[in-house]
């Protein structure tokens, strides 16, 4: 009973805590209320053609992997207008926010469908719904977008994002980075290296997603040697997870933060438990880390409850909780004068621990 209450305690203390959100897909971030609503949103453009279209939600009650994924496919569908993408990228911002996120960087694959004519209009489309959700319902809250370029397409896709990324980088919009994702299988890195280095040499911000998978220890060096502001999960780059010496010593050197996705390492079963997950190493050496979701739609979760299993699988404390969010901060893509305000506000929430 005592346990429970303290439980309860700490998830409040958590739900408070003002969080940084770094490492969200939008699409894998739509909560089932949302899927709904965009279910609903096509429903009524296609004329109750529902059957059809199977446009169902798929059961997230287990954690069995090709149901997760079977939801991507619904999205895809339902995620073809602007009306949605405007609808879906409100929501996910919502969420986040009623969640004590105050800072969010969400990612985003640019794409055209019949209704979208443009790559453009999709990136447009996003940042508009950024600005308003921002200006209305969730005042206080800073959110940027960066670019996804997926590596499955080709290279020639990855040239037309980084050109929209560099139209909207200039001036006030919310574009500041690319991310680079996609299957870690599948496509040529030496292809996209020379767009990533443009990008950060036009002063665009990289995230890219690393060591998904064992080996391929040439890719992790060329990929490590761009010196990008952040690196996505990292599993296989310790040598104790199977990653090279030579490797590791350039990232203890580089020292670029990690974006650590407890639940999603372990529902997609890239790393056995929470027990085991490699941030337990990088934490023994100090590392820089910060905690994010991934897709907290897809893997039903939500950065306060990712937070809640670090406290509870590697015993950290309120204080540790609350210096871990604050020490996100630095590993955030926008400017140094950002960097102040937040940690001013986060101040503030100091004597909560
Ligand atoms: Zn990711």
């Amino acid at each position: 009973m005592e346990i429970d209450l303290a439980d309860k305690q700490l998830q409040a203390f958590i739900k408070e805590l003002p969080k940084i959100e770094l490492h969200a897909h939008l699409n894998g971030s739509l909560s089932r209320n949302t899927l709904q609503k965009l279910i609903d949103l096509k429903t009524k453009k296609l004329n109750n053609v529902k059957q059809e279209l199977n446009l169902e939600i798929p059961s997230l009650s287990s954690n069995d992997l090709s149901e997760c994924f079977k939801v991507f496919g619904l999205i895809h569908k339902i995620t073809d207008s602007p009306e949605a993408i405007y609808m879906a990228t409100c929501d996910v911002i919502e969420d986040f926010y009623n969640d004590g996120v105050r800072y969010l960087e969400l990612r985003t694959t640019p794409k055209e469908s019949d209704l979208i004519a443009t790559q453009d209009m999709y990136v447009e489309t996003v940042m508009k719904a950024i600005e308003d959700t921002c200006f209305e319902k969730c005042k206080g809250l800073s959110v940027k977008l960066l670019l996804s370029v997926d590596r499955k397409r080709p290279p020639s896709c990855a040239q037309q994002t980084l050109k929209i990324a560099e139209k909207y980088f200039i001036g006030l919009s919310s574009v500041i980075g690319i991310d680079l994702s996609g299957n870690p299988n599948s496509g040529d890195i030496s292809c996209f290296l020379p767009y990533l280095e443009y990008a950060k040499k036009i002063g665009l911000k990289l995230a890219i997603h690393i060591s998904e998978v064992p080996g391929n220890f040439e890719e992790v060096e060329c990929l490590l040697k761009l010196e990008p502001g952040r690196l996505g999960h990292g599993t296989y780059l310790h040598p104790k997870k199977g990653g090279s010496t030579k490797n590791f010593e350039l990232l203890k050197q580089l020292k670029i933060p990690l974006e650590c996705c407890l639940t999603s390492n372990v529902i997609s079963k890239t790393v056995s438990s929470y027990e085991d997950h490699h941030l337990t190493l990088f934490r023994e050496m100090n590392y820089p880390y910060v905690l994010c979701t991934d897709d907290k739609g897809i893997f039903n979760t939500s950065l306060s409850n990712e937070y809640y299993l670090a406290s509870k699988y590697y015993s950290l404390t309120k204080h540790d909780l609350f210096n871990l969010s604050y020490e996100s901060i630095d590993y955030i893509f926008s400017p140094e004068r950002e960097k102040k305000d937040l940690k001013n506000i986060w101040k503030k929430y100091e004597n909560l621990c």
